[in-house]
């Protein structure tokens, strides 16, 4: 059975000294439910943050990682560093990496088995930005990336996956995707997946919405069939906010 996840991206935000007292908001909230809870932090807090999780469905992550194992790429930080810090997860292909800095299809592919050969779990972003949503050309966007980025993976690697529907339009701004544009676009990443990998394997992988989304609205687009959780940013940083969008499920 697929899991139910919610997973805060904190971005380039908070001190470590901040991080940490926000990391132990969390873990003092996290109730052992069903939910699986991860903090993606920033590079830097990913060892002090471990040290402050102690519940069994509290997990961390990190934002990124290097295409490359290990060597002279000055200023990078490695997917075994990532793992040696204490995480489970890595973010890959988040729409800022992708617009700020370049990250093609091509490269997250690299990073998405690198990050694999180091046991940890992408957490691939896949969305429209509004232009390509306005032209109707969304569902392909988004079957593209997964093409481009997953679909070299055998079906034992693919398995390992979470896919984190993000549109562009709906992260930061305030918008979200309604509850029924979540589903239908879900229900269309499930179905690729079933074409490519077969319904086994697409009934087990997690596909959560990010974008905007808050304790206000989280009950609903968590509601749907195919959207198991979310990829929260803004609403991370505070741990009530947080912990609402958990307990909404
Ligand atoms: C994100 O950046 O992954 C995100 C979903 O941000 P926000 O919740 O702030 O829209």
């Amino acid at each position: 059975m697929r899991k139910k996840i919610v997973a805060g991206n904190w971005k380039m935000n908070t001190t470590v000294q901040e991080g940490i007292e926000l990391a132990k908001g969390v873990n003092d909230k996290v109730s052992g439910s069903d939910v699986t809870v991860i903090l993606c932090t920033p590079f830097v807090h990913l060892t002090e943050v471990k040290r402050q999780i102690s519940k069994e469905t509290l997990y961390l992550g990190a934002q990124n990682c290097s295409d490359h194992q290990s060597g002279a790429y000055t200023g990078e930080v490695s997917a075994a560093m990532v793992k040696s810090a204490g995480a489970d997860y890595v973010i890959l292909g988040h729409s800022e990496r992708r617009s700020y800095y370049g990250e093609t299809d091509s490269l997250l592919a690299d990073k998405v088995k690198i990050v694999l050969e180091n046991n940890l779990t992408p957490i691939f972003c896949v969305g429209e930005v509004l232009k390509e949503r306005e032209a109707g050309k969304h569902f392909d966007v988004v079957k593209k990336q997964m093409n481009e980025g997953l679909f070299n993976l055998s079906a034992p690697e693919f398995s390992k996956i979470v896919i984190a529907y993000e549109p562009v339009w709906a992260i930061g701004t305030g918008k979200t995707a309604t509850a029924e544009q979540a589903q239908e676009i879900h229900k269309v990443i499930r179905d690729h997946i079933a074409a490519k990998y077969g319904s086994e394997i697409a009934e087990n992988t997690s596909v959560i919405y990010g974008g905007s989304c808050k304790p206000s609205n989280a009950k609903e687009l968590f509601s749907n069939p195919d959207v198991d959780g979310g990829l929260i940013g803004g609403a991370s940083l505070n741990a009530d906010d947080f912990m609402g969008i958990v307990t909404a499920f």
